[in-house]
């Protein structure tokens, strides 16, 4: 490649400032060092996680940065040691990491690698302290070590999942982040059978997404709970059978759960990050066998409260971090579902613009418009 061990100069939209509006630069990208590889993205989309540090209330503020997560690229180059991937494969980055070392990469059971986990602090490569993004002689901060709303951009082969060349990536892009979590969440934890009941509470990309992966399992009843009833009907094509807005009820949604369900849901998974949300989707699941997966991540200072008689009576809680899958070794098998086409991806996509209208997708955003946005690199 003629431009390996090269800068190369390139766009990128930068976040100077928090909440103002993004600027397209012209960025320097260094090339990769040992264990990084420089990627050439196509297609990246937004996630709310994008806008959160953006905004970055209640968060560090680490400016000037360039942010974005979920995406897919092309291999340029990579740096010394890099022997898994080379120049030309297909890649969806992920925002924490696998580095197949530690104890908990060697543990089937865990996905939080202790080298890669997701650092949102975190604006330089771990190798040597330094970013690879500069203008004009100042660098520019990465962001969860992935850094997607750049042509170019440098991550550590750790974070790098490689994927089926045939794979469109304007489609699959959007398994690097949300989607994942949400079907994992469902799939790989709350692991409903054939014919069961599940309550998924919140309906954006990642509940939807839990919804998919309830589909899938061939759950028989889905029952969809937001307190906002413009997303019932986009739900009804994730399968939704049933909704329920709390506010229409006068007593707590848990009880309305439990009678509708004669004792309460097979499964429930929860996508709101409302504490109370993740309360009554633990305490509507079905004693004796009842599981409940919490996905949202809740606020500084929330305190989860039940009676501990809930945990007597055999109804189960718990937790996931990016659905349980391991970047690197699951994430081409979910590539492998979509081109199967078992699972479907392009119900997420809701609109697509040029990388130069990167704004328009974040304004989508805070209005609470569609699902996904794709933006094209390319355009
Ligand atoms: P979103 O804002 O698009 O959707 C959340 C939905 O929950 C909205 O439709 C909202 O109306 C609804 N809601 C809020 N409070 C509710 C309540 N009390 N009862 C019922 N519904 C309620 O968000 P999203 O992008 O789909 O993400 C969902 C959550 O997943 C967020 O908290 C996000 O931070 C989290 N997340 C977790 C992981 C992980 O690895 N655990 C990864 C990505 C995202
Ligand atoms: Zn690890």
């Amino acid at each position: 490649m003629a431009t390996a061990g090269k800068v190369i100069k390139c766009k990128a939209a930068v976040a100077w400032e928090a909440g103002k509006p993004l600027s397209i630069e012209e960025v320097e990208v260094a090339p990769p060092q040992a264990m990084e590889v420089r990627v050439k993205i196509l297609y990246t989309a937004l996630c709310h996680t994008d806008v959160y540090f953006w905004e970055a209330k209640g968060q560090t503020p680490v400016f000037p940065r360039i942010l974005g997560h979920e995406a897919g690229g092309i291999v340029e180059s990579v740096g010394e040691g890099v022997t898994e991937l080379a120049p030309g494969d297909h890649v969806l980055p992920v925002f924490t990491g696998e580095c197949k070392e530690c104890a908990h990469c060697k543990s089937e059971e865990s996905n939080m690698c202790d080298l890669l986990r997701i650092n949102v602090d975190r604006g330089v490569m771990i190798g040597d302290g330094k970013s690879r993004f500069s203008i004009k002689g100042q660098p520019i901060f990465h962001f969860v070590g992935t850094s997607t709303f750049s042509e170019y951009t440098v991550i550590h082969v750790g974070c790098l999942a490689k994927i089926n060349p045939e794979a469109p990536l304007d489609k699959v892009c959007v398994l690097s982040c949300g989607i994942s979590t949400g079907l994992g969440a469902t799939l790989n934890v709350a692991k409903p059978v054939k014919g069961s009941t599940v309550a998924i509470f919140g309906l954006g990309a990642v509940g939807l997404a839990a919804m998919e992966g309830a589909r899938l399992a061939g759950a028989s009843r889905i029952i969809g709970v937001d307190l906002n009833p413009a997303k019932f009907e986009q739900a009804k094509k994730f399968g939704c059978t049933d909704f329920v807005n709390p506010k229409d009820h006068d007593k707590p949604v848990q009880e309305v759960l439990i009678e509708m369900t004669n004792g309460g849901v097979d499964r429930s998974v929860e996508c709101t990050g409302n504490v109370n949300a993740m309360i009554s989707a633990f305490e509507c699941v079905h004693d004796g066998w009842g599981v409940a997966v919490l996905v949202g991540v809740p606020h500084r200072e929330d305190q989860f409260k039940t009676h501990p008689m809930n945990f007597l009576n055999e109804k189960t809680l718990k937790g996931t971090f990016f659905g349980n899958y391991k970047p690197r070794t699951d994430l081409p098998n979910v590539v492998e579902m979509y081109m199967k086409k078992e699972l479907e991806v392009e119900k997420f996509i809701t609109h697509s613009v040029p990388f130069s209208e990167i704004n328009t997708a974040f304004d989508l955003m805070l209005k609470g418009e569609g699902l996904r946005c794709i933006m094209r690199m390319e355009d």
